[in-house]
């Protein structure tokens, strides 16, 4: 097994592009996928300040690595889930990332900070786990982003994970959430610019970066994650691609090219609906955002805030960004 550049011995294969690399080689062709991503998407400009949401998992600090090697100026953001060992181990890793490189990694907590963990305070909202976890991480994640005035904030969701939530919304039709599934979402409404420079590598590619760049992640599954539907379309994505090299990104990037624009108008609706949180001045769809509900119901708290939420907002609207990644 050659590398398709070089000749010397390879490290990996990648069926997707029928083609063997060595370490070096291999490197580089992830940090050129990201390129292509950025520049194809015009994700981001050369200077600007970005924010990536670290999970202490291989996407993220895939991606954190790549960006600060592409040269733009990039802080971390790490969210405490309060999900026991799979939390320690998790902030664990991004701490370790971000300290021997002497980079910013910003913490929330939301036990501390809200009141609540994801375990018990998805139960006590009565919402399954990785939608009360998916809320909080999205709200927060776009707050910090905001307040501290980032160009943009990066996520981690490779291929397969976009590929994966695109084939659960064509299952189900959802059209508002197709017409989110972009690598990239402009800033306006009071949400940053959203990028996901990953979109062009799979996890096997990911894992096999920071495994090459010495990169140390946390490598358990979440214990939450058990019976989302996201894997089982993950694992269906994965019995296709095994037989047919190709597939998986056949269907994003056909997606894109070819039928994205169709539930652009969708998009412009759910906008046009938006006000701001009574509470938290974040951007919302009623007069308290979903995110200052699920406090309220996760902590017990029957205040003002509660009252006013009850019974005003359509459920299909308070999950608007809701991809069901899990991780
Ligand atoms: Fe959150 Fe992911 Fe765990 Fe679900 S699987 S609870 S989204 S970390
Ligand atoms: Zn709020």
């Amino acid at each position: 097994m050659k590398c398709r550049v070089c000749r010397q011995p390879a490290v990996i294969d990648v069926r997707r592009h029928n083609a063997n690399f060595c370490e070096e080689h291999f490197v580089r062709l992830c940090r050129d996928q990201v390129v292509k991503a950025i520049e194809a998407f015009e994700m981001l400009s050369p200077g600007d300040r970005v924010l990536v949401a670290v999970s202490g998992g291989k996407d993220s600090l895939a991606l954190w690595d790549i960006l600060l090697a592409l040269g733009y100026e990039v802080d971390g953001l790490y969210l405490g889930l309060g999900i026991g060992d799979y939390s320690e181990g998790s902030g664990h890793h991004a701490r370790e990332f971000a300290a021997a490189r002497g980079l910013r990694l910003l913490e929330v907590d939301l036990r501390s900070e809200h009141g609540f963990g994801i375990p018990d305070g998805s139960r006590a909202a009565n919402r399954p786990p990785c939608s009360a976890c998916g809320l909080s991480k999205r709200h927060l994640f776009d707050r910090a982003a905001r307040e501290g005035d980032y160009d943009a904030l990066a996520t981690g969701h490779n291929l397969d994970d976009e590929a994966a939530v695109l084939f659960g919304n064509v299952l189900r039709w959802e059209g508002e959430y197709l017409a989110r599934q972009m690598p990239v979402l402009p800033a306006g409404n009071g949400f940053p610019r959203k990028v996901k420079p990953l979109v062009r590598l799979g996890e096997r590619e990911t894992a096999a970066y920071c495994v090459l760049r010495g990169i140390d992640y946390q490598v358990e599954e979440c214990p939450m994650a058990a019976g989302n539907r996201h894997l089982g379309y993950k694992a269906a994505l994965n019995a296709v691609e095994a037989q047919s090299p190709g597939t998986r990104h056949a269907f994003y990037f056909g997606f894109l090219d070819r039928a994205a624009d169709l539930f652009r108008s969708q998009m412009a609706e759910v906008d046009q609906g938006l006000g701001t949180c009574a509470t938290c001045g974040s951007p919302a769809n009623g007069e308290v955002c979903a995110f200052c509900r699920l406090v309220d119901r996760a902590t017990g708290d029957r205040g003002p805030t509660h009252d006013a939420a009850v019974g005003r907002v359509p459920v299909r609207l308070e999950s608007r960004r809701d991809d069901g990644v899990p991780g």
